[in-house]
């Protein structure tokens, strides 16, 4: 399938290009009596430039030649024949071509240096993305040793202990991102080396969960799941990462103490599991935004994260031949979708 895009993509510049050259000729058909040839000419240099801004040279230097030949062959006399009886257009070929060839070379080099500008724009991005999320927590680490360090034993039992734990809970998250970031390059150059073995969807979903003992507290978790449910095969710690990331997120953006819901069903040859919080939801605005990597919601308040977790969970869930999808309504809450084949 990713082959016949790779080769749609490609086919596509030069059919419409061929189609643009044929309008061009129609065109001039239409204005050959009002106009001269040598200004005709302009109209097939145009769709040249457009060509070679859009897609590139290879398309721009197929469309030069073409509009030579549909030129000389339609609108010069004698028409219907690559035969010209004034040789003076011949030079006009000969030049078009050339600067069809010069335009077209020169527009793709521009092309090229934007995409290079927006790749280096993006990467810096990402960078400061990255700096900042690694800066607040290690702030907060030497925060507090220092304040520990600092204090000449006169801080009490419980300052300490508070003091300890900000400085594991920031190290907690710094080694989160710093797995995310892992499991994200990872995931995304199509190395992931998945190896399946059959799961039982309820032991997966406790495993799941039991990560999140600590979190959890008084939260009503309701997993649903229906008897006959067949066992599905997964690469168990990837698929455990891609769920991970969603319950994470269930937890993070409900307040305490709110329900979150599991429920499992066999569709087909499918398994859809369901998982769905009580929380702030997500903007419509925003739904097909969330699996991007780096995405997060402006709404999102001071809630951290660093807006790799769902795009982790998709590459995981794809490379089983799933897929994954989210609907929500705003201030009631989120609802994640997965989907993927039992075989
Ligand atoms: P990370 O998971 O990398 O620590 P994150 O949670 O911000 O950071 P994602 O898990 O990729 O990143 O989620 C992207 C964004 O989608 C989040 O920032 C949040 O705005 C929104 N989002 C995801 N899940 C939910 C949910 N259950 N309820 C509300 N918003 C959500
Ligand atoms: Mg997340």
């Amino acid at each position: 399938m990713q082959k016949t895009k790779i080769l749609r993509n490609k086919i596509y510049p030069y059919l419409i290009s061929i189609g643009l050259v044929f309008f061009t000729t129609l065109l001039g058909e239409f204005v050959k009596r009002r106009l001269e040839p040598t200004n005709i000419v302009m109209f097939y240099l145009l769709v040249v430039v457009i060509v070679a801004i859009r897609w590139g040279q290879g398309p721009a230097i197929v469309t030069s030649i073409l509009s030579v030949l549909t030129f000389d062959f339609f609108l010069i006399p004698p028409y219907l024949t690559l035969n010209v009886h004034d040789f003076e257009y011949l030079f006009t070929f000969a030049v078009f071509l050339v600067v069809g060839i010069i335009v077209s070379t020169l527009a793709s080099k521009v092309r090229e240096q934007i995409i290079q500008r927006q790749t280096e724009k993006l990467h810096s991005a990402l960078l400061n993305s990255i700096s900042h999320d690694f800066k607040t927590p290690l702030a907060s680490i030497t925060g507090a040793l220092s304040a520990f360090l600092d204090s000449n034993s006169r801080l009490d039992a419980q300052q300490v202990k508070e003091l300890l734990e900000t400085a594991r809970g920031e190290s907690e998250r710094l080694n989160l991102l710093v797995n995310n970031l892992l499991d994200m390059t990872r995931t995304e150059s199509g190395v992931l080396r998945i190896s399946k073995k059959p799961c039982d969807l309820r032991d997966f979903m406790g495993a799941c969960f039991e990560q999140f003992k600590s979190r959890i507290g008084s939260r009503n978790i309701e997993i649903e799941f229906p008897k006959d449910m067949p066992e599905v095969a997964v690469d168990f710690p990837y698929m455990l990462k891609a769920f991970m990331n969603i319950i994470d997120n269930a937890l993070k953006y409900s307040p305490d103490g709110s329900p979150v819901e599991v429920v499992g069903s066999c569709i087909g040859r499918k398994v859809q599991i369901v998982v769905r919080d009580h929380g702030c939801g997500i903007p419509k605005e925003d739904l097909g935004h969330i699996f991007d990597k780096f995405y997060r919601v402006r709404n999102a308040g001071n809630i951290l994260g660093t807006g790799l977790g769902l795009s982790i969970s998709k590459n995981i869930i794809e490379a089983h031949g799933g897929c994954i999808s989210a609907e929500s309504i705003l201030g009631k809450g989120a609802t994640f979708i997965v989907e993927f084949p039992t075989e």
